[in-house]
């Protein structure tokens, strides 16, 4: 096998799709998975196993959701849960663990509650023969109780984070998502978010050509957990990074 420069192998974007569900605006997706054949790419869906978010239940339904979602599994697109029903019923206060804010599945309830609500979401996945390792919760917001739900149900991705690569913080290990547009960053391993139900067609299409351009460097789940990385300089990058973001919100 050819051996890749330690920068090569350091740098790629794993493309998280979010808010994949039976209702959404299925013509896009058909588009990014024609985009996504044509060019080799293996993106991380985000699927909602029991979607009760009203904001997505106006959207077109395909009834046979899951048999897609399982066709999309056997291409070797990497399947996530993200939620449960993607209803919000806490407020952070901006004291969730990322410190995103707002609204929140998962944030300030139980441990007994928030392992049951994963163990249900899994139990839909095992039913519908999806296999999952992975989770991110709506809006980004978790408290410790989340990972440690996540890590009794055997979850051990988080597709969420500060740093400029893969780390691993309470046997959890993250994926970090940096931003809210896609941007190529010229260093590091992180992923994008992509939210098809909230694009225009002119944002589709930046979509698409920001794609076609960087596709060289996209990589699927497997890569960007290969190296996952705790030493001392990550870890500083990582508080700097989070310092920085936590900041540009502000304005
Ligand atoms: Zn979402």
């Amino acid at each position: 096998m050819k051996k890749l420069s330690p920068f090569k192998k350091n740098t790629g974007l794993l493309i998280r799709i979010d808010d994949i569900a039976a209702h959404m605006k299925w013509d896009l997706i058909q588009k990014c998975e024609i985009l996504f054949d044509e060019l080799n790419i293996k993106p991380l869906l985000g699927v909602i196993p029991n979607n009760k978010d009203e904001e997505f239940l106006k959207y077109e339904k395909k009834d046979d959701f899951w048999h897609k979602v399982r066709v999309w599994q056997s291409k070797g697109w990497e399947i996530s849960m993200h939620g449960f029903d993607h209803v919000y019923n806490s407020d952070t206060m901006k004291k969730d663990f990322f410190g995103y804010g707002g609204k929140s599945e998962f944030y300030g309830h139980s441990l007994d509650h928030q392992k049951k609500r994963i163990e249900e979401g899994l139990k839909i996945f095992k039913k519908e023969k999806v296999n999952v390792r992975s989770f991110f919760a709506p809006n980004h917001t978790y408290d410790l109780n989340t990972f440690k739900a996540l890590k009794a149900n055997g979850i051990d991705y988080v597709i969420d984070g500060y740093g400029l690569k893969p780390y691993s913080e309470f046997q959890i290990n993250f994926i970090p998502q940096l931003f809210y547009k896609e941007i190529m960053l010229p260093f590091g391993i992180q992923s994008t978010q992509v939210h098809l139900n909230y694009m225009s067609n002119e944002n589709f299409l930046n979509f698409v050509s920001f794609i076609k351009k960087n596709s060289s460097k996209i990589i699927n789940f497997d890569k960007a957990i290969e190296n996952i990385d705790n030493n001392i300089l990550s870890k500083l990058s990582r508080v700097t990074i989070e310092k920085s973001l936590k900041l540009i919100r502000l304005f």
